[in-house]
C-alpha cells in the first residue's frame, strides 16, 4: 500500500479567518485567549480536511510564520525581545512586525527582516544569529498540537524545518560564519526528536529545501554532518526537499542517513527515476505528484502512467504527496460559485488537491477501475482545457509566430534619443517626478467598491475619478513637479487591474494566498492566450493631459510583472506566456503614444521576484524577461520617453540585464542604501537615465530638503548629474495626502538647489 500524506495546508483559512483574528488580537479587540481558540479551530478544521490521508501535517500552522515558530522552538529569538513585557506570544509578534497588540510605546522593538521564501511569494522571518548564539529547547507548541491532533483521530506527522536550512534561511549579524553555530545547534534537534519520540511519534518531516539550491563545499558537508549527528531508529526522519532539482545535491540527499526523503515530482520529474535507483533500499521515498504552486487540476491518468511503474519497485516504499506545503494554493474551490463553470472545472485548490492525491493512491493500490469515475473528470477537464477556445487563440498564436528581436529594437540609440526627447520635452535637469500612484485615499476606494457593487453607474464613476484624477494634477502642479502622473485612482492593483481587461484571465472571490502575516494576496489567474481587446488606459491619461501643460507619463505594468504576480498556465512555458502579455502591452504602448503621450512608464516590480533558485537558470529567464519587456516597450518612436520602475533595491547581479532593457529612465529604490547600490549602476557604466529613490514611502517621515539634497549629491558622485532624476523610492498610494505634500515640497525643492549648485 502507498502512503498518502501532506507536507503542510494553508493556514490563513478558507475565509482568511486567521487574517481576521490575528489584526483583530493585534487592535486589542480580541484577547490572546480568543486568538489561540480561532487558532485551533482552523487546525481542527484543517485535520478533518486531511482525514483521508494516512499522515497530516503538524506544526505547519502558525500565528505568523512557520521558519519564526521554529526560532521559538530553538529559544533563538533576537535578543531585544527578551526581556519585554507580556506573554510568550507578544515576544512572538514583536519579533514578526515589531509590537504585539495595543500596547503603549514601551514594547516595540524593531522587526525581524522579511525575505522571500525560495522562488515563492511566501516572507519568512529571517532568524537572526551571532558568532555568540546558543540554542535551547522551548516551549511545548508542537507537543500540545500532536496531542490536539491525535485527539481529533488523525495521524499526526510533525513537520520542522531541517537544521542546516535553518541555518541557511538564517543571517549572521554580525557577519560570523553562521555554519558555526550547527555544532550547538544540533543537540537540540536531538534533543527535540527525542521529545517527539516520547511522544510516540513515529515520522518528523525535516525540511530541507536548502537541497535544492547552490550549495559550497562546507554547506553540502554540513548536511552529512547534520543527520549523522542525528540519527536515530525513532523517529523516523523524512527529509522533504521542493521547489526544484537536486541536480549535484541528489546523491548527497539520497545517501543521508534517514529513514526517507521526498522529492519534488513536479519540479525535478526527470530526477524520479535517478532517485528510485539511487535511494538504498530501506529507505521511504515519497513523491510529490500534485503540483502545489499552482491551480489547475491535474492529469490523473498522465500522472499514473508514470507512477505505476515507480509502484512496482518501490511497493510499500512509496509515498505519495503533493510537491510541497499547499500554503501557496487557495484553500478550497467550492465556494467559488461566481467563476466560469467551464473554467472552475479545470481548477484545484487544496482541498481539490487532496483529493487527487488520494485518488492516485487508491489507483495504485486497489487498480484504476476502484477510481473510474474520478479519473474518467480528470480526464475530461484536462481534454476540456487542452482544447478549449477560449484557452487557445489562433489569432494570438499567429502574433506570437511572428515575434522576432526587431520588435524590441528602439529606432536610435540612446544617446541620438535622449537629445531628441530633450528638445521635445524641455525639461530642467534634475526633472523631479512620482513612481505613479498618489494616496488612494477613503473615499477613492469608497468609489472603487460602490462601482463594483453596482451602486455607482459607469457615467457616476468616471466623473468621480477624473475629479480625483483632477484634483491629483492641482496637487502635482501646486507642488511644482515637472513630469506628472495621474495617479492611478482608478486602479486596485496593478496587476488585477491589467489582468481584468485582458482576454484569458479570470478572477476567483476566495483564492486567497498568505504573504507573510496577515497580509494575503489574490493572484489573477492567467488561463489562456491573452489579447488586449480595446485600450486600458489610454482615456485616463488622455483626461490627466488635457488637464496640464507639463508633460504626464502613461502608467502602464510590464509582462514580467503581470507574469510572477499571477496564476500562469502550465500548458506553456513561462516564456511563451510572457511574451503574449508583451505583445498586449505593447499595443497599449503604442496607443498612448498614438493619443500623445511623450512619457510611457511600464513598471517591472516584479522582475528580479521570477529568478530562478539556481544561477545557472538565470540567464534563460531573464533573456526572455528582458525580451518581453524590450518588446512591450520599444516600439516606439525615438521622441517617446520610456520610463521603467523597480522596487527593490539588489542589482549587483543583474544589472547587464537591466541595462539590456534600455529604457531610457530607470526610478529604483535607494533611499535606504544611502545611494551605494548606484554603485552597480557606475561599476558597469549603466549608460542611460537614473532615477535614485530619495525618500523611503514606506515610512511615515517626511523628508527636510537638506536630506535630499545630500544623497542627490552622493548620486552625483557616482552618475554624471545630467543623467539624474529626482522621485520618491515607489509609489506613494499607501501614504496620507499630509505626508506626501511636504515630502514632496522638500524634494522639490532640494532639486531646484542643485539645479543651482551642481
Ligand atoms: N506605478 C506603481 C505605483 O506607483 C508602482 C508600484 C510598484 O512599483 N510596486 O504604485
Ligand atoms: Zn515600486
Amino acid at each position: 500500500m502507498v502512503t498518502t500524506h501532506n507536507l503542510g495546508f494553508p493556514r490563513i483559512g478558507a475565509r482568511r479567518e486567521l487574517k481576521f483574528a490575528q489584526e483583530a488580537f493585534w487592535k486589542g479587540r480580541i484577547s490572546e485567549e480568543d486568538l489561540q481558540i480561532s487558532g485551533a479551530d482552523l487546525r481542527r478544521r484543517h485535520w478533518q480536511n486531511q482525514r483521508p490521508l494516512d499522515r497530516v501535517p503538524v506544526g505547519d500552522f502558525s500565528f505568523y510564520d512557520q521558519i519564526l515558530d521554529m526560532s521559538v522552538t530553538l529559544g533563538n529569538l533576537p535578543e531585544r525581545v527578551n526581556d519585554t513585557k507580556g506573554s510568550e506570544l507578544d515576544r512572538y509578534f514583536r519579533v514578526a512586525r515589531g509590537r504585539s497588540g495595543q500596547e503603549s510605546a514601551c514594547c516595540g522593538v524593531q522587526a525581524g527582516e522579511m525575505t522571500k521564501w525560495f522562488d515563492t511569494n511566501y516572507h519568512y522571518i529571517v532568524p537572526e544569529f551571532h558568532q555568540n548564539t546558543r540554542f535551547r529547547l522551548n516551549g511545548n507548541r508542537l507537543i500540545d498540537q500532536i496531542d490536539e491532533a491525535r485527539a481529533q483521530g488523525v495521524t499526526p506527522k510533525p513537520v520542522i524545518i531541517g537544521p542546516v536550512t535553518y541555518l541557511w534561511l538564517g543571517k549572521a549579524k554580525d557577519d560570523s560564519d553562521r555554519l558555526l553555530l550547527l555544532e550547538s545547534l544540533l543537540p537540540v534537534y536531538s534533543e527535540l526528536l527525542e521529545l517527539l519520540a516520547d511522544r510516540g511519534v513515529e515520522w518528523v518531516q525535516v525540511d530541507e529545501p536548502a537541497l535544492v539550491t547552490d550549495l559550497d563545499a562546507d554547506w553540502r558537508h554540513a548536511f552529512s554532518l547534520a543527520y549523522h549527528h542525528l540519527k536515530t531508529s525513532t523517529p523516523k526522519l523524512l527529509v522533504t526537499t521542493y521547489f526544484g532539482e537536486l541536480r549535484e545535491n541528489l546523491q548527497l540527499a539520497c545517501e543521508l542517513p534517514v529513514a526517507g526523503l521526498h522529492l519534488d515530482a513536479i519540479s525535478a520529474p526527470q530526477e524520479v527515476p535517478r532517485v528510485v535507483d539511487w535511494l538504498p533500499p530501506h529507505k521511504q521515498l515519497s513523491l510529490g505528484v500534485i503540483n502545489g504552486r499552482n491551480i489547475w487540476r491535474s492529469d490523473l491518468e498522465k500522472t499514473l502512467d508514470w507512477l505505476e511503474p515507480v509502484y512496482e519497485k518501490l511497493g510499500n516504499r512509496l509515498w505519495l504527496a503533493p510537491s510541497c506545503s499547499l500554503i501557496h494554493v487557495p484553500v478550497d474551490l467550492t465556494s467559488e460559485d461566481k467563476l466560469d463553470p467551464e473554467i472552475r472545472s479545470w481548477l484545484a485548490f487544496a482541498v481539490q488537491k487532496l483529493d487527487e492525491l488520494k485518488t492516485l493512491a487508491t489507483a495504485l493500490n486497489n487498480g484504476r477501475a476502484a477510481v473510474r469515475k474520478q479519473l474518467a473528470e480528470s480526464t475530461v477537464a484536462v481534454n476540456s482545457r487542452a482544447k478549449s477556445e477560449r484557452v487557445h487563440s489562433a489569432s494570438v498564436q499567429a502574433r506570437l509566430a511572428d515575434v522576432s528581436p526587431a520588435l524590441g529594437q528602439r529606432q536610435s540609440r540612446f544617446p541620438d534619443r535622449i537629445a531628441i526627447q530633450q528638445r521635445k520635452l524641455g525639461l530642467p535637469r534634475f526633472p523631479t517626478t512620482t513612481i505613479g500612484s498618489f494616496p488612494q485615499t477613503r473615499d477613492i476606494r469608497q468609489t472603487r467598491l460602490q462601482f463594483r457593487k453596482g451602486e455607482l453607474t459607469e457615467p457616476q464613476y468616471n466623473a468621480r475619478i477624473r475629479e480625483e484624477v483632477r484634483r491629483c494634477i492641482v496637487e502635482q502642479e501646486a507642488l511644482g513637479l515637472d513630469v506628472l502622473v495621474h495617479g492611478e485612482a482608478e486602479r486596485n492593483d496593478m496587476v488585477e487591474y491589467f489582468g481584468e481587461q485582458l482576454d484569458g484571465y479570470t478572477f476567483s472571490q476566495f483564492g486567497w494566498v498568505q504573504s507573510y502575516g496577515s497580509r494575503c494576496v489574490k493572484p489573477p489567474i492567467l488561463f489562456g492566450d491573452i489579447s488586449r481587446p480595446k485600450a486600458m488606459t489610454v482615456e485616463w491619461i488622455r483626461y490627466a493631459q488635457s488637464l496640464t501643460k507639463k508633460p504626464l507619463k502613461g502608467m502602464l505594468t510590464g509582462p514580467v510583472t503581470i507574469l510572477n504576480w499571477s496564476f500562469v498556465r502550465d500548458d506553456q512555458p513561462r516564456r511563451e506566456t510572457c511574451l503574449q502579455l508583451a505583445l498586449a502591452i505593447r499595443e497599449e504602448v503604442l496607443d498612448l503614444e498614438a493619443s500623445g503621450a511623450r512619457i510611457i512608464q511600464i513598471d517591472e516590480a516584479a522582475l528580479r521576484e521570477g529568478l530562478p533558485l539556481r544561477q545557472a537558470d538565470w540567464k534563460n529567464y531573464l533573456d526572455w524577461a528582458i525580451e518581453s519587456f524590450r518588446i512591450s516597450a520599444n516600439g516606439v518612436r525615438d521622441e517617446t520617453q520610456i520610463h521603467t520602475h523597480m522596487c527593490y533595491s539588489e542589482f549587483n547581479d543583474i544589472i547587464e540585464a537591466i541595462a539590456r532593457m534600455d529604457a531610457d529612465v530607470i526610478t529604483i529604490e535607494t533611499s535606504r542604501s544611502d545611494m551605494e547600490l548606484l554603485d552597480a549602476f557606475r561599476g558597469f557604466h549603466y549608460p542611460n537615465d537614473i532615477g535614485p529613490g530619495v525618500y523611503d514611502i514606506h515610512s511615515p517621515n517626511i523628508p527636510d530638503s537638506e536630506q535630499i539634497r545630500s544623497l542627490m549629491i552622493k548620486a552625483a558622485e557616482r552618475i554624471p548629474a545630467e543623467r539624474l532624476w529626482v522621485n520618491p523610492d515607489c509609489g506613494l498610494k499607501t501614504r496620507q495626502w499630509e505626508e506626501v505634500r511636504p515630502a514632496l515640497k522638500s524634494m522639490v525643492a532640494a532639486a531646484r538647489e542643485l539645479r543651482e549648485t551642481i
